[in-house]
């Protein structure tokens, strides 16, 4: 397909797609599924060889949010049966994280739910933040609170953060759809302060909330405008208690299609599988390596992802390797500059225009189990 041919040589060359090409992606039929995943695995593979990154989330603060993002469990008003705690202590959120490292990860991420934090929270993560770095030297500890505010990006990069998630999530112009309770704009401010403090920028997306493919275009062309260093993609998890419960749009193939064109879009980013890759990709989880290096060990921020093991044989199986603490994640125009999850590990309308003959399935609750173990339980981590 000239298409593909094209999107290869832009990738490799790391030239922007233009968004007709971008949206051709999406607009592939299953007959040339393949054909799209081989494409984009060359870009994939030119950037970052056979290497999967493997992050792994501490949620350290659990529901009861004041803001209204209606993809997350964790919302003002969510009836989503989670876990619900405040504040992990330091030394609990170290023990966390150390499970994930043991178990192969080399990021952990720090999460809390809330619409940005207080100075004081910030003192808070920065304590935690060395009481990870004292145990775990060569560990990269990416920081997601929420909206920060002028000073606090530079706080956490003093206390050893390395990055900085805030996803965008949808496009601008659906953004007012999914949450009423701060804005897009708000979100581009805060990437840019992260980016500006000299964070490694983490900044995605989540699909099947009903976007359309011009939606999704949008959305990562916006995030290649702001040169993350990641681009986590999360794939709706429809938790019942949410007002996205009944939102079962995706299906296999239409997520790796939208793999697929993040990877052409932003072809030298680590590209992440984040929240809802078991739930929608399931047996395709393997071929989806071919088109992201990066991936949640792992249980997600409330609900379960499949057992770590799993993870790491489906790794191994699919002829890939686990990136190694001593490896550089970026390619070398990228190691130390500025193209990674809120919710990212979560999850964020109206029905998915879906772009191919694939009908969507019937929805899958029995894959969504809400997370009893690991932190804000006494019950060990899954890592
Ligand atoms: S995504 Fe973050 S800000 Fe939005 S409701 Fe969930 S925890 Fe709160």
């Amino acid at each position: 397909m000239d298409l593909l041919n094209t999107l290869v040589d832009k990738g490799l060359r790391r030239e922007t797609p233009t968004r007709a090409e971008a949206l051709a992606v999406l607009a592939t039929s299953d007959d040339d599924l393949l054909d799209v995943v081989a494409a984009a695995g060359k870009v994939r593979r030119h950037w970052f060889g056979r290497r999967v990154k493997l992050n792994y989330l501490v949620n350290l603060k659990s529901g009861l949010c004041p803001e209204d993002c209606s993809y997350c469990s964790q919302r003002l008003g969510s009836k989503a049966d989670i876990l619900k705690y405040t504040w992990l202590k330091p030394d609990q959120a170290s023990q966390a994280a150390a499970a994930g490292l043991a178990g192969g990860a080399k990021r952990v991420c720090l999460v809390a739910s809330g619409r940005g934090p207080t100075d004081r929270d910030v003192d808070r993560v920065s304590d935690t933040i060395r009481a990870i770095k004292d145990q775990n030297e060569d560990v990269e500890v990416c920081a997601c609170l929420g909206l920060l505010s002028d000073g606090q990006a530079e706080r956490l990069r003093e206390a050893g953060a390395d990055a900085y998630n805030h996803n965008l999530n949808t496009s601008e112009s659906t953004y007012g759809d999914i949450t009423t309770t701060h804005t897009y704009a708000d979100r581009v401010d805060t990437v840019r302060k992260a980016h500006a403090a000299g964070l490694s920028a983490c900044s995605g997306l989540i699909a099947g909330m009903g976007e359309s493919d011009e939606d999704l275009v949008d959305v990562v062309f916006a995030l290649r405008g702001l040169d993350p260093d990641s681009v986590p993609v999360n794939f709706l998890i429809p938790f019942e208690g949410t007002p996205l419960a009944k939102e079962w749009n995706l299906t296999p193939q239409r997520c790796l299609r939208i793999l697929a064109m993040t990877r052409f879009v932003c072809p030298d980013v680590e590209v992440r599988i984040a929240g809802g890759r078991e739930v929608h990709l399931r047996t395709m989880q393997p071929l989806a390596l071919h088109l992201a290096n990066s991936i949640f060990l792992g249980d997600y921020l409330t609900s379960e992802g499949q057992a770590g093991r799993a993870d790491l044989e489906m790794i191994a199986d699919a002829g890939f390797e686990v990136e190694g603490a001593g490896e550089v994640t970026l390619p070398e125009h990228r190691a130390g500059g500025g193209c990674g999850s809120h919710e990212g590990g979560g999850t964020c309308g109206p029905a998915v225009t879906e772009s191919c003959g694939s009908a969507p399935e019937e929805p899958r609750t029995d894959l969504v189990a809400v997370r009893r173990r690991g932190a804000g339980t006494d019950l060990a981590p899954n890592a």
